[in-house]
C-alpha cells in the first residue's frame, strides 16, 4: 500500500476563486477571530483502496471540496481532526516554528485508527514535512508578533459514497489554515465553569480519547445551557465519584497544598481511562513542571468533592484549563452542587506557564528537548 510522501508533494500557487473566508490579502491584525478567514492554500491528500493507499498529496487553492450526499462523514461522523500552530520566531520572521507537531500527529493517527479508518499507518514526518511546505508557502499569512500565529487544521474525512455501516474505503485528508490573534487581548480572563453532572463528555471504551466531531458536536447545547446559565464553559466529570475529566475543550489542572502539610501538587487527570484527549498543552506542562522540579506535578484521578473541601480549607491555590488556543485558561469559579466555588485567579502558576510555553512557542526561550518543530 502506499503511504503519504512528500517527495511527490505538487504545488499550485495560483490564488483561490473568490471563496467566504478567503480574502486576497491578510485582513489587519487587530481584527482577527477565530477560525473565520483562511490562507489562501491546502493542502490535500486522498486515500483510494482501489488506488492502492494515499494518492500524492497537493497543495491547492483553497476551494470547496466535492463529497457524494452519501459520504459516511456526513451521516456517521466518519472525521477526525487536529488543531496546532505555525509561529513566526519574534527575532526573526524567517523562523517558523510548529510545537511538537509529531504529537498531534500521532493524536491524528489514533483517532483514525479508533474510526477504523485505513492508512493510519503513514509516516508522520511525511505529514509534517507537506504541512511545512503548506505553511512556507503561505507565510505571510502568519501574523508576526507576541500572540499572533497561523492556526493549522489537519482533517480527515470519509469519502465512502455507502449509507451501509462499514469501515471506510475512501478518505480525504486535508489540511487548512488561517491567521490568528491572541486568545487574551487584554489580559487574561478567568473563567467561570459549572460542573455539571446531567451531561458526561465521555466514558471508558468510548471516543472520548479521540479528536473527532460527534465528540464537539454533543457538547454544543450542555455549553448553550451553562452560558445561559452565567458560565463560560463546563468542567465535565465522570461517574458517580465525580471525577473531574475536561474542562470545555481544554485539559485541566489543580494546584492543591497538600493535607498532611507536605508542600504543593499539581494535579491533573489521568489518561488511562481513556475519556480524556491526550493534549499536547496538557502534556509538555506536565514535562516543564517536572523538569523544574519545585513541586510534584502528578497524574492522578480528583473529585469535585475533593476539589470542594480543598477549597473550603484554603488548599486550592490556583486551576486552570490547558490547551493550545489559549495556552493556558485561568478558573475563577467552579459550580458544584448548588454552590460556586471561588478560586483565586489568575494564579501565579497560570501566568508563569503562559509565559514559558509562549516564550518556547515564540523561540524566546529554549524548550525542553523535542519541543522545537
Ligand atoms: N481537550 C479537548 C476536548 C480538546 O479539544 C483540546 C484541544 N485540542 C484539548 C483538550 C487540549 O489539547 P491541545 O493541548 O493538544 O490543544
Amino acid at each position: 500500500r502506499r503511504s503519504i510522501s512528500s517527495a511527490q508533494l505538487t504545488i499550485d500557487s495560483s490564488m483561490p476563486a473568490d471563496m467566504p473566508g478567503c480574502p486576497s490579502e491578510m485582513p489587519a491584525k487587530e481584527s482577527l477571530s477565530f477560525g473565520k478567514v483562511f490562507s489562501p492554500h491546502m493542502l490535500r491528500c486522498r486515500y483510494a483502496k482501489e488506488g492502492g493507499g494515499w494518492q500524492s498529496p497537493e497543495i491547492v487553492p483553497f476551494q470547496d471540496i466535492a463529497l457524494s450526499p452519501a459520504a459516511s462523514s456526513l451521516h456517521y461522523g466518519m472525521q477526525c481532526f487536529e488543531g496546532m500552530k505555525a509561529y513566526k520566531t519574534l527575532d526573526d520572521e524567517d523562523d517558523i516554528r510548529l510545537f511538537r507537531p509529531d504529537m498531534n500527529m500521532r493524536r491524528l493517527k489514533d483517532s483514525m485508527t479508533r474510526l477504523a479508518m485505513p492508512g493510519a499507518d503513514f509516516d508522520p514526518q511525511e505529514l509534517i514535512d507537506c504541512i511545512g511546505k503548506l505553511v512556507r508557502l503561505d507565510k505571510d499569512w502568519i501574523p508576526a508578533g507576541e500572540g499572533y500565529s497561523m492556526y493549522l487544521r489537519p482533517t480527515v474525512v470519509s469519502t465512502h459514497p455507502y449509507l451501509g455501516l462499514s469501515c471506510p474505503d475512501d478518505l480525504l485528508l486535508y489540511v487548512i489554515s488561517g491567521p490568528v490573534g491572541p486568545y487574551y487581548t487584554t489580559g487574561f480572563e478567568p473563567v467561570r465553569l459549572t460542573a455539571d453532572t446531567e451531561y458526561v463528555r465521555a466514558w471508558p471504551g468510548g471516543i472520548g480519547a479521540s479528536k473527532v466531531g460527534g465528540n464537539y458536536a454533543a457538547t454544543m447545547k450542555p455549553g448553550a445551557e451553562a452560558n445561559r446559565a452565567g458560565y463560560q464553559q463546563i468542567l465535565w466529570l465522570f461517574g458517580e465519584d465525580r471525577e473531574v475529566t475536561e474542562v470545555g475543550s481544554m485539559n485541566v489542572f489543580f494546584m492543591l497544598e497538600r493535607e498532611d502539610g507536605s508542600g504543593r501538587e499539581l494535579v491533573t487527570p489521568p489518561l488511562s481511562r481513556g475519556d480524556i484527549l491526550p493534549g499536547v498543552t496538557r502534556r509538555s506542562i506536565l514535562d516543564l513542571t517536572q523538569e523544574w522540579g519545585e513541586f510534584d506535578a502528578v497524574e492522578r484521578s480528583i473529585t469535585m468533592p475533593e476539589v470542594r473541601r480543598a477549597a473550603h480549607e484554603g488548599r486550592l491555590v490556583e486551576a486552570f484549563g490547558a490547551g493550545t488556543a489559549a495556552v493556558v485558561t485561568p478558573i475563577s469559579c467552579i459550580r458544584f452542587e448548588g454552590e460556586d466555588i471561588e478560586v483565586e485567579a489568575t494564579g501565579e502558576l497560570t501566568k508563569r506557564l503562559f509565559a514559558h510555553l509562549t516564550g518556547i512557542q515564540y523561540g524566546k526561550i529554549k524548550g525542553p528537548d523535542g519541543f522545537e518543530g
